[in-house]
């Protein structure tokens, strides 16, 4: 057997300085680099960044935790806020309103989950919108933030949270951490990409200037273009855009008016559907459109018509294709970021996939063998990810009543992945979520976005039946009102913010 120390990866390259690249470069400062390994990040401030990726899922936390960020200094080097969940306006029909929260609905307990409880009480009885029975949906309505109780028997720790952060400001925070932890910058443009033409492996990358970079490890963060896993090695690509049509933005960024709300609003247009995201010294707006039932010119327009506050930069086009790369790591190449795929916005789940390739990564960190059986296993773990991801937001458009454009008669009639199928007739015959053993959403997320889109199950739990309708009909009011109480004790978010991790940075 070889000595593990002679293979050891040496020299890593990480191509690209947007958030999958610092996140990359910062995680394997921390958790990784010996004091024999080099780790170069090469980017181009010709290029730039994409410039947009403002909001995301509470599994951020445990990443910052892990690569020992303090929050309070985090959120105010990025103009963070705080984020209980996403609102969904327009969705399943003109005028309708819900919030995907993160957390529970009902309190910790019970025979069956809490949405059959509702749905049995709800059928003869106005007991209100099962946003009412939870904590973090009420207190994001009411612009009310603070963290979780510890204590699991109470109420007020029935959820989790994330943060809306300034992109910009977050590459330039993880890049000041990674070059604290060892990583050098190396600033230029790539122009040629070299392979050992003995085993096929990368080799170098080459700037305009000349200056030739080798590497062991490279890993690929160059965005949408993939100048390594599809320039390079044509990975191939699998498109998913019959299911999900939108392959444009245009975002643009306003001033801030009103209070700072704890959640990200996802309203849906005619074409597709605008993105609101506040921060401490703006808002983010964007417009995800799809280019076969509206052009540039109407959707900006439109974008800028629904802006809050006055425009503070001029509107950022990008233009993408839904899917994923046929592999996302082959050789001694991975893809982590855009440069692996795309699926649009609407659950903020691109950073979240940012970090599961960067965790599965360093969980089989590999040597200068690159075996096959790591990689495959990379190669299948975020596969699996990225279809769960894909299905979620594919319900969002399929389980929809509306019919007043092109688009929305479009995703409503189409056929969606049989995998989303069966998952939606369980729900529909039995309010039952068909979980997974791993993955990105659990139940009360499924359960969240299957009521707001208005797939109502036909039979609730017959467990329920085992408790007393009058005790049930009580035992819901009470619920109710314990919800709002813990809310209502919670501070605004902005007296939170003020006094926690209040920001210097000026729009
Ligand atoms: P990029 O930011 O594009 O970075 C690519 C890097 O590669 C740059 O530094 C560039 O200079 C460098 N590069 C490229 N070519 C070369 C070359 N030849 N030589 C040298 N350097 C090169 N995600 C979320 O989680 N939440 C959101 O709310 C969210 N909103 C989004 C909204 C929109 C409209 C879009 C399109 C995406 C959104 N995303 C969101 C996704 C998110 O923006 C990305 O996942 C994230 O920014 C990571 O991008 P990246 O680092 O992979 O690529």
């Amino acid at each position: 057997m070889a000595d593990q120390t002679d293979i050891r990866i040496r020299d890593v390259v990480i191509v690209g300085g947007g958030t999958a690249g610092w996140m990359t470069a910062a995680a394997i400062a921390r958790l990784v680099k010996r004091p024999d390994m080099r780790v170069r990040l090469v980017e181009s401030a010709d290029i730039g960044t994409v410039g947009v990726g403002e909001s995301t899922l509470p599994h951020i936390r445990a990443f910052n935790e892990r690569l020992g960020i303090d929050e309070a200094e985090f959120m105010k080097a990025t103009c963070a806020t705080f984020k209980l969940g996403i609102q969904f306006n327009d969705w399943a029909c003109l005028g309708d309103s819900y919030i995907h929260p993160f957390g529970d609905y009902g309190a910790p307990g019970g025979e069956a989950p809490f949405h059959h409880y509702w749905l049995k009480a709800s059928r003869n009885h106005p007991v209100g919108p099962i946003d009412d029975y939870s904590v973090p949906i009420v207190a994001a309505r009411e612009g009310r933030f603070a963290p979780p109780a510890d204590d699991p028997r109470s109420l007020a720790s029935t959820y989790g949270y994330a943060y809306q952060l300034d992109a910009g400001l977050y590459a330039s925070y993880l890049r000041t951490l990674s070059e604290n932890g060892g990583v050098e910058r190396v600033e230029g443009r790539i122009v040629e990409v070299t392979r050992n033409p003995e085993n096929g492996l990368l080799a170098s990358v080459t700037l305009e200037g000349g200056e030739v970079v080798t590497g062991d490890l490279f890993i690929d963060c160059s965005g949408f273009r993939g100048l390594l896993i599809e320039q390079a090695l044509q990975a191939g690509y699998r498109d998913w855009s019959h299911w999900l049509p939108c392959d444009r933005a245009v975002a643009i960024p306003c001033a801030s008016v009103g209070p700072t709300v704890p959640y990200t609003r996802a309203t849906a247009l005619e074409a597709g559907w605008q993105f609101r995201i506040p921060l401490q010294h703006r808002v983010g707006n964007g417009y995800v459109y799809c280019s076969a039932f509206i052009d540039q010119d109407a959707a900006t327009r439109r974008l800028l018509g629904r802006l809050e506050g006055v425009p503070l930069k001029e509107p950022n086009h990008l233009r993408f294709t839904a899917g994923q790369r046929r592999k996302t790591w082959i050789g001694n190449c991975v893809a982590v970021g855009l440069s692996g795929g795309f699926i649009e916005p609407l659950e903020s789940t691109s950073i979240y996939l940012i970090q599961a390739a960067i965790t599965r990564l360093i969980e089989l960190w590999p040597d200068r063998q690159f075996d096959r059986i790591a990689t495959d296993a990379f190669n299948r773990q975020m596969d699996l990810e990225t279809e769960r991801v894909r299905d979620f937001i594919i319900l969002h458009y399929h389980a929809t009543e509306r019919s007043d454009s092109e688009l929305w008669n479009h995703v409503r009639t189409m056929d969606v992945p049989d995998s989303l199928a069966s998952k939606i007739a369980l729900f529909r015959a039995r309010g039952v979520v068909d979980e997974y053993r791993e993955g990105l959403f659990l139940h009360p997320s499924w359960v969240a976005v299957y009521l707001g889109q208005r797939v109502i199950p036909e039979r609730y739990h017959p467990l329920v039946d085992n408790r007393d309708e009058a005790q049930l009909l009580a035992g819901l009011q009470r619920l109710r009102d314990a919800v709002r109480t813990s809310a209502r004790r919670l501070p605004t978010q902005d007296d939170y913010i003020g006094r926690y991790c209040p920001s210097e940075v000026a729009a």
